[in-house]
């Protein structure tokens, strides 16, 4: 039996690009960019006012003047009437333009202003901006060319690569490429997957259920996860314990790229699933993982290259498949790199339960973060939603583990 790492690997050398395609800035949260994006001008555009002030001219600081005929008021976004000469200033405001010949802000609170002029404050309150410059060799002095100006292009220059690789459509990079005018953009193309539920006793979440009955949350789990991993529209369907219809339904999904199967991998007498995916010419790449929960799963992949994930039903063994094996070969297939868990600290003690890897569920948080198992009797407890916001490993061969120690965390999708 292979273990979860060598199933990982053996999966990821599976993955493939589904294409790409463009869609709105507004729909690209959450996608894979799969465009190289550049710089379009310079950044900052322009050289702009970091602080309120009043815009000046180096040269006049050098030469000792120390009061300035204040010529206009720049707010930003618009551009000055005219030049300054020497002894004049502007007024101007964070993000404004500085225009050309001004190459100083002197900053509001060093400043005072009296019928139209400003005069420099004779011991500056503050005159550098940054508490990390060098305190200035003559402090009455302080003025260097540039002060309080972001100057045009220090940023990037026009042209230059802002983005060279694939990479998740995070706030940030929604609001970059805004700035940068992208307002469609090309993105990886999800797998359509489908996704099938099994067993005789599972019935759809929203209808009667018998006493003997479970209701089909892995439907609901399996397509909440997907979702957060940028995969779908996907298909649904489901299928009784009996080799016949599983094949037809198996056969209904044959336009997917990907296909996930729930329930029917183990080795019960109604566990149908592995001979008819074989049976079907899915050529196997492994079938069990050494690890709890999770260990009957079956892994193949079709003559077309479509990949097969078979995942036993119990939902928390659902859920550590979909962590350790789905999520990371979509995440290939997007060409992101694939995410590494966290090493976070135990807060408190946990018995080992089995000689295979272990995976449980816990709940994170904190500064430092610590982490907490969540309570849970087996993976078919329904509990594992309450409170987990991650799995983490306990591994194979390792003791009980102490407070303190630090072990593998794989946030949830
Ligand atoms: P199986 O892997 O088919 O042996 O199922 C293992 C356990 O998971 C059984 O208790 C099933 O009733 C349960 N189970 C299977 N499929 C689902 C599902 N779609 N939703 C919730 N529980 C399920
Ligand atoms: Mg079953």
């Amino acid at each position: 039996m292979i273990d979860f790492r060598k199933a990982q690997e053996l999966v990821l050398q599976q993955a493939r690009s589904f294409g790409t395609e463009a869609v709105p800035l507004e729909q690209a949260l959450g996608r894979v960019l799969a465009e190289t994006i550049r710089a379009d001008r310079d950044y900052p555009p322009f050289d702009r006012a970091s602080m309120d002030g009043y815009a000046v001219r180096y040269n006049d600081l050098e030469k000792g003047v120390r009061q300035f005929t204040i010529v206009e008021t720049l707010l930003a976004g618009y551009a000055p009437q005219r030049a300054i000469e020497s002894g004049e200033c502007y007024k101007i405001m964070t993000g404004a333009a500085v225009p050309a010949g001004a190459d100083l802000i002197i900053r509001r609170e060093n400043a005072e202003e009296q019928g139209g002029h400003m005069l420099l404050a004779e011991r500056p309150a503050e005159a550098l901006p940054a508490a990390t410059l060098p305190a200035p060799a003559d402090p009455r002095f302080p003025w260097r060319p540039f002060q309080n100006i972001a100057r045009r292009g220090e940023d990037l220059l026009s042209g230059d690569i802002v983005i060279d690789r694939p990479c998740l459509c995070e706030p940030p990079v929604i609001g970059l490429l805004a700035t940068l005018g992208h307002i469609t953009v090309k993105v990886a193309r999800p797998p359509v997957v489908g996704l099938l539920t099994t067993g005789d006793e599972v019935v759809p979440a929203g209808g009667a259920v018998s006493p003997v009955q479970i209701r089909n949350s892995n439907r609901w789990l399996l397509e909440a996860a997907l979702k957060k991993a940028g995969a779908g529209p996907g298909v649904w369907g489901h299928a009784p314990d009996d080799p016949g219809l599983l094949r037809r339904r198996i056969g209904e999904m044959q336009g997917c790229d990907v296909l996930i199967l729930c329930g029917g991998v183990s080795a019960g007498d109604a566990d149908y699933v592995p001979g008819v995916l074989e049976a079907l010419g899915v050529q196997k790449l492994f079938h069990k993982v050494a690890m709890r929960p999770g260990k009957p799963v079956w892994c193949g992949v079709t003559k077309e290259g479509k990949m097969v994930f078979a995942l036993p039903g119990n939902p928390f063994s659902c859920l550590v498949n979909m962590i350790l094996l789905i999520r990371p070969y979509l995440q290939a297939c997007y060409g992101l790199p694939v995410a590494e868990p966290l090493g976070l600290a135990m807060g408190t003690a946990r018995k080992k339960r089995s000689p295979l890897d272990e995976f449980f569920p816990v709940h994170c948080q904190g500064s430092p973060a610590r982490v907490t198992p969540v309570t849970l009797n087996g993976s078919g407890d329904i509990r594992l939603g309450r409170q987990a916001n991650a799995l983490a490993l306990h591994p194979a061969g390792a003791d009980d583990l102490a407070e303190g120690e630090i072990v593998a965390c794989y946030p949830f999708l």
